[in-house]
């Protein structure tokens, strides 16, 4: 009827007129019926990997992907496109469903897609085993990673697929690119037979900026009111009720935002979804249940006011900004008080000591990349194993404005004796209000309660600010010179404290810039 040649397709069908960085040698690998691994930055160009192959192959292309709320929205503009497409997950209808089997059976469905947990279900693999499979696509594939940071335990019975279809291809497509994660997504899907491809992870257009946070909500108002206004973009809080508030917030300074958060109701979450997508210059204020699969290609700021929990995390949330190339920002505040909070979501968590370790080591790379002083996208980069093109990128705030660093192994020496001697004199722990103030002096009502001005060390740290000792403290606990632990978060020591108490180590701190960078452009408003 209609030909199968994959540029043809791609022109006829999809209206461009050729393919982009991997995509034709993963195109051609599929259709001629091999298996293919495919790590792609987000906007790569991933979705037409798998369904130009589903139209140029006999059969029905069959896409397992996790993202139910936005199966119609994909189905819709597949079908606007011409292309004969549906999906069958927990949100339709018996009637709907059955509709969408006979067209499947009939061999009218270019594309089906299907929830992760539809396999569990034995009468949706036999009706997959009475029609014809033109190929697999594991779309979202790194949620089959079982120590990652969006595990579906429905995605583990995707290792059935290659036992009851050996001859249909498949291809696996993630956005999340670290060795550990290709490896283990290659294992469990069974794929270690595939052609990995992988595309280059660098966003050139994205400037990453992660700042000291002491006011969040006004510095990320003064980062909106500055350089984005008028602009679409997300923020991003760790708490629903934090989602609500900035919104609340941000509203009432004038800015047009919408809270999502997985507790408000389906028909208000799909609401805010759909305005977001459909008007300009929404802010979206949402916790990490929100963007997965959103394609909004003019996003101009992703904004975080609490820190990811991973660098996989982080790098997934800002590369929903700048979709269409265009300059944008990838904006984080970050402080003490998120490390405190983090470690001990991971201390009070479900899971045993391994999978304490690997979270804990997730938040290490974070805060490792929160506390750089090099090229931000470099050490991005870095991490998922790929080559910067330079060391210094020039767009991002170390690049813009280099940090310096400063010799911290006195005030190290001054932080860690203060909590030695309240542990060794008095037998207690504190949080780091209270250490701060003892290191300034401050005869508050809590120090006067304690008497810790009797301590050795009171006032012995005058030379330095509040908002100064703070950024000491949190660069301690960022590198385990110290920790947060018990109900109270109090700091304590860790084995690498006595050495840093003693003067052992040199400890190079960064200096905090006053102000966060500010890019070399000006963009509008
Ligand atoms: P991903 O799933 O990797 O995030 P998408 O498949 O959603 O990316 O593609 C991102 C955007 O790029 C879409 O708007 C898509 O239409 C566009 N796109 C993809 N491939 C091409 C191409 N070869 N030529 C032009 N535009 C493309
Ligand atoms: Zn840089």
């Amino acid at each position: 009827m209609h030909s199968s040649d994959p540029h043809e397709i791609l022109r006829r069908v999809f209206g461009y007129d050729a393919f982009r960085g991997d995509q034709q040698a993963i195109v051609e690998q599929v259709t001629g019926g091999g298996d293919a691994l495919v790590l792609m930055p987000t906007g790569g160009g991933k979705s037409l990997c798998y369904q130009v192959p589903a139209l140029a192959r006999p059969g029905t292309g069959v896409v397992v992907s996790p993202l139910i709320a936005l199966m119609q929205d994909q189905v819709d503009a597949l079908r606007a496109l011409g292309v004969r497409a549906g999906f069958l997950n927990s949100t339709q209808d018996a009637d709907e469903r059955r509709l969408t089997e006979q067209e499947f059976l009939a061999g009218e469905l270019d594309l089906l897609y299907l929830a992760p947990e539809r396999l569990r279900v034995e009468a949706t693999v036999r009706l997959l085993e009475r029609g014809r499979i033109a190929l697999f696509a594991i779309d979202e594939a790194h949620c089959v990673a079982q120590w990652g940071h969006d595990f579906r335990p429905d995605y583990l019975l995707l290792s059935e697929l290659p036992k009851r279809w050996p001859d249909v291809p498949r291809i696996a497509l993630t956005a999340t690119a670290t060795d550990a994660t290709r490896t283990e997504i290659a294992q469990r899907l069974e794929l270690t037979g595939a052609q990995a491809f992988v595309a280059s992870f660098d966003r050139p257009n994205i400037q990453y900026r992660i700042v000291a946070k002491n006011e969040p909500r006004r510095q990320l108002l003064e980062l909106l009111r500055s350089e984005h206004a008028g602009d679409a973009g997300i923020v991003y809080c760790l708490s629903r009720r934090s989602v609500e508030q900035t919104a609340e917030f941000l509203s009432a300074q004038g800015i047009r935002a919408l809270p999502y958060h997985a507790g408000l109701d389906a028909s208000v979450r799909r609401e805010n979804q759909s305005r977001f997508l459909r008007e300009d210059g929404l802010v979206m204020c949402a916790t990490i249940a929100f963007g997965m699969g959103i394609d909004k290609p003019d996003v101009r700021f992703v904004a975080h006011l609490d820190l990811p929990k991973s660098v996989e995390g982080y790098y997934q949330e800002t590369g929903r900004a700048g979709r269409d190339g265009e300059p944008s920002t990838a904006w984080l505040a970050y402080g003490l008080a998120d490390v405190v909070q983090q470690r001990k979501m991971i201390d009070d968590g479900e899971g045993d000591a391994t999978h304490k370790r690997r979270l804990a080591q997730h938040l290490d790379a974070m805060l490792a990349l929160c506390e750089t002083t090099e090229c931000r996208r470099a050490q991005l980069l870095r991490y998922f194993g790929q080559k910067p093109a330079a060391e210094r990128c020039g767009n991002c705030d170390t690049c813009l404005t280099p940090v310096s660093s400063w010799d911290g192994t006195v005030a190290a020496q001054k932080v860690l004796s203060t909590v030695w001697r309240l542990k060794k004199e008095r037998n207690q722990e504190f949080g780091a209000g209270q250490v701060v103030d003892i290191l300034l002096g401050r005869r508050t009502p809590k120090v006067d309660q304690h008497r810790h001005h009797e301590l050795s060390v009171f006032g012995v740290g005058t030379e330095l600010t509040d908002v100064a000792w703070r950024n000491v403290l949190r660069q301690l606990v960022a590198r385990g010179l110290l920790t947060v632990g018990g109900n109270y978060s109090t700091l304590r020591f860790t084995d690498e404290s006595p050495a840093a108490m003693r003067g052992e180590q040199k400890v190079m701190l960064r200096s905090e810039p006053e102000r966060a960078a500010r890019s070399s452009r000006s963009r509008g408003g």
